[in-house]
């Protein structure tokens, strides 16, 4: 997983030190391209011992120690021998990171955004020649994609115990991308803390839908409430919603249709749903192998309906992993899940430094 983004950004810390630290006397034969690299100063005017070298370094480090640094990050440093970091420099490197992050499929705005981040954070900044540009660099993006990942972090288990029951839930996604499947492994997840749960079969656009939802209704052994093919979906949330209440159920959690976002029928449908069963959470799955394709899906439903949360499924057979950075960043809402198999018990809580570990990983 995430093996490109990973060397991509290997390279790109490879070169780092390189373009600082040592310039070579044999300059690169291509002189046009590039200004001719100012040659830093390996060591001052009146050169040091080694051993006074080594006594001043010594010094230094302490004094950093000492001295709490202004800014987050440990390794930058004001002491004799620190180096400024050069705007240049940083656009060389952040220009390989936006395009390692491009090919994670990570949209363009994201991109922009983390890149923005970890320019404002390091330019200008002087850092330790005891200390590589390279971990400089990769801790200040983690720091930038850990802010977009962490918009507003979502507690589900902590938000269901403080509703009024029964708690209406709302699912939205296009089709295939695990929405059934995400809506049983909720109400698997909801029943195994003692919760008891409704299934509103509301897509009623296709047979195949109700079937699927009931087969899990069964399998899970809840109670689904289903109206025949082509019934109107807003009329099936709400019956379900009145049996919740007359049974003292928990939670209703209401499947909706999911051709084409941009099919206006569709999007009519979704409003009539909200407007007549109020949904306390409208959640949207999306797909995280649809890449952009996702984060347009997920802008589409915010627009029509305003989505609350986010579930993302099948990270298990993710290889770019972007998705999740998009949607998150595009329509500002938190990841309540990823579903990461085929299987009830495949889905986990959100949480934003797995994420971005998993990001860098091997
Ligand atoms: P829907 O049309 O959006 O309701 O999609 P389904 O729930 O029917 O899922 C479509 C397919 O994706 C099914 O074969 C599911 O088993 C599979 N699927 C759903 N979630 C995941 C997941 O997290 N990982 C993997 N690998 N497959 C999944």
């Amino acid at each position: 997983m995430f093996e490109s983004l990973k060397s991509k950004l290997k390279s790109v810390f490879k070169k780092a030190p390189a373009e600082i630290a040592e310039p070579p006397a044999a300059a690169e034969p291509q002189g046009e391209q590039k200004p001719p690299v100012e040659q830093p100063k390996e060591q001052p005017q009146a050169p040091l011992s080694r051993k006074e070298q080594k006594k001043l370094e010594k010094q230094e480090k302490k004094a950093a120690k000492e001295k709490k640094p202004e800014n987050d990050n440990p390794q930058l440093s004001d002491g004799f021998f620190a180096k400024k970091i050069k705007e240049e420099s940083l656009d060389d490197l952040l220009w390989e990171l936006e395009i390692a992050l491009l090919e994670a499929d990570v949209a363009l705005p994201v991109v922009e955004e983390i890149k923005e981040g970890v320019k404002e954070n390091l330019l200008g900044k002087k850092y330790s020649r005891g200390n590589s540009l390279e971990d400089i660099v990769e801790l200040s993006i983690k720091d930038a994609v850990m802010n977009v990942l962490k918009l507003n972090e979502f507690d589900f288990d902590q938000w269901f115990k403080e509703q009024k029951k029964p708690v209406p839930i709302m699912f939205v996604g296009i089709n295939g991308t695990g929405k059934t499947t995400a809506i049983a492994k909720i109400a698997n997840r909801l029943m195994k803390e003692g919760n008891t749960v409704v299934l509103a079969a509301g897509d009623t656009f296709r047979a195949g839908a109700i079937e699927q939802l009931t087969i899990h209704a069964d399998k899970l052994n809840c109670k689904i409430v289903k109206h025949s093919q082509d019934a109107d979906p807003a009329a099936v949330a709400y019956d379900a919603i009145e049996h919740a209440k007359a049974k003292m159920k928990d939670a209703v959690l209401i499947d909706t249709a999911g051709r084409m976002q941009t099919n206006n029928n569709l999007i009519d449908e979704m409003k009539k749903i909200v407007r007549v069963a109020k949904p306390a959470l409208k959640i949207f799955v999306g797909d995280s192998l649809a890449g952009n394709d996702a984060v347009e899906q997920a802008r589409a439903f915010d627009n029509a309906i305003g989505i609350d949360a986010i579930i993302l499924t099948k990270i298990d057979a993710d290889s770019k992993g972007g998705a999740a950075l998009s949607i998150a960043h595009t329509i500002g809402k938190p990841i309540a899940f990823v579903c990461n198999g085929q299987e009830y018990d495949d889905i986990v809580k959100f949480n934003a430094k797995w994420m971005l570990d998993r990001l860098f990983s091997d």
